[in-house]
């Protein structure tokens, strides 16, 4: 979806939409490392306003997603709650010396012709920042065991427990040998 600034009245532009997945899947990479997918559609809900030198656009991003542990590589449902406040500053508006600069970290700004709104892109580029760093079940989570690949979050696997008394088991024995 595209907006353009001229078409946008003084009282903002209130947009409310819907993402499935095919539309997602236009800004996803094809070897996607979040194995991302929408258990139900991504809500959105933006206002749009002008300002004389900025355009600003609050809002909310909703979902739940279907993401793939990296540790355990199991699935699990992620819930997808962005707040939107981005500034969108005219390519020609660039601020000059350093300390707007650092401002300019601080906000979200993005720059743009200052004609054209590609609404699409920051959706998709939203939801991408939101998902987090380490994409993991749960904080605690156990992952595989390295050894049989067992999921250790639903059980402690045999291999383990063995690893884990047979050298003292053994000491054991030698001892009860010398012993006699
Ligand atoms: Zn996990
Ligand atoms: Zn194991």
């Amino acid at each position: 979806m595209r907006v353009r600034v001229d078409e946008i009245p003084e009282s903002g532009r209130f947009l409310h939409f819907h993402w499935g997945q095919n539309r997602l899947k236009q800004y996803m990479q094809p070897d996607d490392p979040f194995a991302m997918e929408l258990v139900r559609p991504v809500n959105v809900d933006l206002e749009i306003h002008k300002r004389p030198d900025h355009i600003r656009i609050i809002g909310s991003i909703e979902s739940i997603l279907r993401l793939t542990c990296h540790r355990c590589l199991d699935d699990f449902q992620w819930l997808l709650r962005e707040q939107v406040d981005v500034f969108l500053v005219e390519d020609k508006n660039l601020p000059q010396d350093e300390e707007k600069e650092l401002e300019v970290d601080e906000l979200e700004y993005e720059f743009f012709d200052g004609e054209i709104i590609e609404l699409d892109q920051l959706v998709a580029e939203q939801i991408f920042l939101a998902l987090p760093y380490k994409v993991l079940c749960s904080e605690s989570c156990k992952g595989l065991c390295q050894n049989c690949g067992a999921n250790l979050n639903q059980a402690a696997c045999s291999c383990r427990r063995s690893t884990k008394t047979s050298p003292f088991a053994g000491l054991e024995q030698m001892k009860e040998q010398l012993v006699r």
